[in-house]
C-alpha cells in the first residue's frame, strides 16, 4: 500500500501505517480516559485502570495463558528483555544465547558477563541445514549446558532474515534439564501463534508496535506459570502506597511508575485487529509477499538473497558492486522505505556471513500488497542498470 506517497517496508523496526481503530483508540485514551490508572478512585483514573486490564485480558488471550496478572506492559522489547534478564539471573550464574541473537538480548549479556556477574555461551541455530536442523540445535544446547546454566534465550523468528527456532523443541529441552527459557518474540508475535502455556515457554517479550499493529512505546512480558523475578525499577504504583518493598505480585510488582494508556489501549486494539484477520492468514500473507520478492528480485543479475528456503515477513539481500546503505539509499530515492545495514544483530549477521557488508532488509506488514514489490523490483533493477 502507497501511503504519504511511500511504499514502506520496513516493518520489522516498527509496523506502519497502523490500523484506523488503533490511532483512533489512541487518541480516545487521551481525550476521554485521561487519568492515571490505578492512581485514584475517581472516573477518569478508573475508566484508564478498565482499558489497560482489557488489553491485559486480550493479551492474555492471544498468548494462550490462563491469567491476565502474567501480562506486564513495557516501553519495547528491549525493557521487557532486560526485565527478565537482569530479573532472572544471579552472580555466577551460565546463560545460552542463539547465534542469532538481537543486540537486546547480546548487549545485556555481554555488559553482564563482562562485570563478572555471569558467563555465557552461544548456541547454533545452523541455518544452512536442511536435514535435522531441530536436533542439531538440541544436541548443540545440550552439549553447552552446564551445572549453573539458568537460561537458555532465543528468538522465534530472526530480524535479519525469516529464519525461526524450533521453540517447542527447546523448551521441551530446558523443562528436562530445569533451566528456564526466554523467548524474543519480536519478529514473531503477531505473525505467527504464540502459546506461551502449552509451548512451555518461561518468558516471552514482545513489542506492541511491530506486529501487534499497537503504536511506539508499547511492549510486554509474558510470563510463564510460577516464574518470579527480582525487580529491574522500583517505584509508586498506588498499590501497597505504605511499604518500601515493591509488591510480591504480578503485574503490579514489575510495573513501576505511570502506564502509558494511550499506546496500552492503541495496543488493545491492535491485538483485536490480529485477531479478527488471524495470525495464520497474516503468516500466509506474508509468505506470498516474501515468495514474490524472492522471484523478482531473484530475477536482477548481481541480487543475492540470503537464505531464501526460510519463508516469512523477513527478506535479506545484497547487490553486486553496492553497498547495503547506498541500495538503501537509492530505494528511498524512489519512495522506497527498507532497512540497510547491520539491524542491530552483530551476532545474526556474522553467522549468515554479512558482517563485513550488512544487508537490505525488506519487511512485510499486513498493510503491503503486490505492487509494493513490483515498484521495490523495478527500483532495485533501476538502480543495477545505472551501475
Ligand atoms: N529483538 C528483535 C529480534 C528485534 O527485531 C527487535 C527490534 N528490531 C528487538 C528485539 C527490539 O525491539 P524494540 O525496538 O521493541 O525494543
Amino acid at each position: 500500500m502507497e501511503y504519504g506517497g511511500l511504499i514502506y517496508l520496513d516493518n520489522a523496526a516498527t509496523t506502519y501505517p497502523k490500523p484506523p481503530e488503533v490511532y483512533g483508540e489512541t487518541v480516545k485514551a487521551m481525550l476521554n480516559y485521561g487519568g492515571n490508572p490505578g492512581r485514584g478512585a475517581h472516573s477518569l483514573s478508573l475508566a484508564a485502570a478498565k482499558k489497560i486490564y482489557e488489553c491485559r485480558e486480550s493479551a492474555a488471550a492471544l498468548f494462550g495463558i490462563s491469567d491476565p496478572e502474567r501480562v506486564i506492559f513495557t516501553l519495547n522489547t528491549t525493557y521487557g528483555l532486560n526485565t527478565v534478564i537482569k530479573g532472572m539471573l544471579k552472580s555466577g550464574d551460565h546463560v545460552l544465547i542463539s547465534d542469532m541473537e538481537h543486540n537486546a538480548v547480546y548487549r545485556p549479556i555481554y555488559k553482564m558477563a563482562d562485570q563478572g556477574q555471569i558467563t555465557y555461551d552461544i548456541f547454533h541455530s545452523y541455518p544452512h541445514e536442511t536435514k535435522d536442523r531441530t536436533k542439531r540445535i538440541c544436541s548443540d544446547i545440550v552439549q553447552k549446558l552446564r551445572r549453573n546454566t539458568r537460561l537458555v534465550i532465543c528468538n522465534h523468528t530472526s530480524n535479519i532474515c525469516s529464519l525461526k527456532m524450533p521453540i517447542k523443541e527447546i523448551a521441551e529441552l530446558c523443562k528436562r534439564s530445569g533451566v528456564r527459557l526466554l523467548v524474543d518474540g519480536a519478529q514473531s508475535a503477531g505473525h505467527e501463534k504464540i502459546r506461551v502455556d502449552e509451548m512451555g515457554i518461561d518468558a516471552l517479550c514482545v513489542p506492541g508496535h511491530k506486529g501487534l499493529y499497537g503504536i511506539q512505546g508499547s511492549g510486554m512480558v509474558i510470563l510463564g506459570r510460577g516464574i518470579k523475578l527480582s525487580t529491574l525499577v522500583e517505584g509508586g504504583n498506588g498499590v501497597n502506597s505504605l511499604e518500601g518493598k515493591m509488591p510480591d505480585f504480578t503485574p503490579e510488582r514489575y510495573e513501576a511508575g505511570t502506564l502509558p494508556t494511550p499506546a496500552v489501549s492503541g495496543l488493545c486494539e491492535g491485538i483485536k485487529f490480529v485477531k479478527a484477520v488471524g495470525e495464520e492468514r497474516i503468516a500466509e500473507r506474508e509468505k506470498e509477499l516474501f515468495r514474490q520478492t524472492r522471484e523478482r528480485l531473484g530475477n536482477i543479475e548481481g541480487v543475492k538473497i540470503y537464505l531464501p528456503q526460510h519463508e516469512g515477513s523477513v527478506l535479506l539481500f545484497n547487490v553486486e558492486g553496492f553497498s547495503a546503505e547506498e541500495i538503501g539509499e537509492r530505494l528511498n530515492r524512489e519512495g522506497i522505505c527498507v532497512r540497510s545495514g547491520h539491524h542491530c544483530s552483530a551476532l545474526g549477521h556474522r553467522t549468515l556471513g554479512t558482517a563485513d557488508s550488512g544487508g537490505v532488509r525488506v519487511s512485510f506488514g499486513v498493510f503491503n500488497n503486490n505492487e509494493d514489490i513490483e515498484e521495490l523490483a523495478a527500483a532495485v533493477n533501476k538502480t543495477v542498470k545505472e551501475r
